[in-house]
């Protein structure tokens, strides 16, 4: 039988405020355990939390990117659990009224823009960290990440794929990168999803009963855990059986789930009004403050990238998935001036090194400035290919201009025509075999040649004048 899959996601973000969401330990990932926090943080009877105001900032800002409504009235509630994670026994959250609903993010699939609705935003503390000794009979607990601001992210269940799942969660990825709410480093942990889905027979419109993935922190794993989920439910629904309403563990590394607690051992929280904290109350001045003070979001930028510099899609669609390229670029190509020249080294130099390097390289020296600087060098001919590999190099160890970089490695293209005579007479006659492939028709073999000469005179000969002078020279044999 054919199904079609239901998904909805719960996304939680840490938010990257200086302090903690209701004291003022200072909110770092890392540090010694238990360096980070205070007697707010780690639930002592009698203390009291106050809301930092970033968060609702950050928590609005987050919504108006996501087309929500921002409720003028909204409060906190107890979530109770009994688990040391969280020394008070409740986490505080926002129950039902959350500060954000009734929005939607657009995504891309294929050619299509496919819109995802957002069922709320809300605000809540994160709980600290268990870490099972798998040497003696114990756990240790770290709190240095309890009270740390979160918000959760509740989509409809309007995803239909495993892979929507992961275009969406990519999407809101660079959403939040790009409204500089968090950092979103999901091996750190500071984005995770609960991935929610369930199957129906093809195009009928009765629910199915659904599962849920725990705290998935990888884009792929979200892909392969909403993967494997569909086949494990379909496998059961073919032989008849019933899929149970069930919380699963997603494990990663053997590509399966596992079961964390069924319907019966589901938690009942309890959820009652948090008494020591008053109603959030909002005007209108201060969301619109935030609003006006919003950047363009990733969809904008693509289109007038698009518009404005000429680029195809398919360029300014990568470029501005990440915020700090895309200001690397805007810059540079007006510097340059020769937009779809920055975008390809964009998508190969560029994007080469922060896959071996990481996207530090972006934080460093490196910056449009004079990433326009060097490729303008490069568009007037004036240094080869080679060289400005050679430059971004050095810049990058640096953080020196481009043009003094090219003086002191004497880089500036060669143009000496005795010099370049020389070495392609030398090259042609020292390597007949390639020569006589040459003659009898193997163009290839005219490739060969400009590498070699082009290594032997350090990459910096004029490509053009070694191509004529080679071609010239290789018509004497024929
Ligand atoms: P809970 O409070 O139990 O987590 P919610 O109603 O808040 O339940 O829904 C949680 C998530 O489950 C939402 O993202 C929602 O879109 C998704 N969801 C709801 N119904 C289904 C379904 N039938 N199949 C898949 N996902 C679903
Ligand atoms: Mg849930
Ligand atoms: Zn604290």
């Amino acid at each position: 039988m054919r199904y079609d899959i239901v998904i909805g996601l719960e996304i939680h973000a840490e938010l990257k405020t200086s302090s903690k969401i209701f004291c003022n330990c200072k909110n770092e990932f890392g540090g010694d355990p238990n360096t980070r926090c205070c007697p707010v943080c780690l639930g002592m009877p009698g203390t009291l939390p106050v809301l930092n105001k970033k968060v609702l900032e950050y928590t609005i800002k987050a919504g108006l990117a996501m087309n929500c409504k921002i409720a003028a009235f909204s409060k906190f509630d107890r979530k109770n659990y009994f688990y040391p994670d969280m020394p008070k026994a409740y986490q505080i959250s926002q129950y039902n009224m959350p500060i954000c609903y009734d929005g939607y993010v657009e995504i891309d699939v294929g050619d299509e823009t496919k819109r995802i609705g957002i069922e709320r935003i809300h605000i809540e503390e994160d709980a600290g960290k268990l870490i099972h000794s798998p040497t003696e009979q114990c756990s240790l607990i770290d709190y240095n990440r309890s009270g740390v601001p979160l918000i959760e992210i509740v989509t409809k269940p309007d995803i239909n794929s495993p892979e929507e799942a992961k275009i969406f969660l990519e999407t809101i990825k660079t959403i939040l990168e790009y409204i500089e709410v968090s950092d979103c480093r999901m091996q750190e942990g500071s984005l995770r999803a609960d991935v929610n889905l369930s199957l129906k027979p093809e195009g009928s419109n009765m629910p199915g009963v659904r599962t849920e993935m725990k705290n998935i922190n990888s884009l792929r794993a979200v892909q392969r855990a909403a993967q494997a989920e569909a086949e494990r439910q379909a496998r059961i629904l073919d032989s008849g059986q019933k899929v149970y309403q069930e919380t699963r563990r997603w494990d990663d590394s053997k590509g399966e789930s596992f079961l964390m607690r069924d319907k019966e051992e589901s938690m009942d929280y309890r959820y009652f009004p948090e008494p020591d904290l008053p109603p959030v109350c909002l005007d209108d001045d201060f969301i619109n403050t935030i609003r006006k003070s919003m950047p363009e979001l990733p969809r904008m930028r693509r289109e007038r990238y698009m518009n404005q510099y000429g680029i195809p899609k398919y360029d300014a669609d990568l470029i501005t998935q990440n915020r700090l390229l895309a200001d690397i670029f805007e810059k540079a190509s007006e510097i340059c001036g020769n937009p779809k020249l920055v975008s390809n080294w964009i998508m190969t130099d560029i994007m080469k090194r922060m896959n071996e390097e990481g996207e530090k390289i972006l934080q460093s020296y490196l910056n449009g400035e004079n990433f326009g600087q060097l490729l303008l060098l490069l568009d007037k001919g004036e240094i080869t290919h080679a060289s400005a590999i050679q430059v971004i190099d050095e810049l990058l160890k640096t953080g020196e201009e481009p043009v003094e970089i090219v003086e002191r490695l004497n880089l500036r293209v060669m143009r000496d025509e005795s010099l370049v005579t020389k070495t392609v007479e030398q090259v042609v006659s020292s390597n007949p075999q390639a020569l006589n492939d040459y003659i009898s028709g193997k163009k290839k073999a005219f490739g060969f040649f400009m590498g070699k000469i082009m290594a032997d005179l350090q990459g910096r000969a004029d490509p053009s004048l070694v191509r004529e002078i080679l071609t010239k020279e290789l018509q004497r044999y024929l």
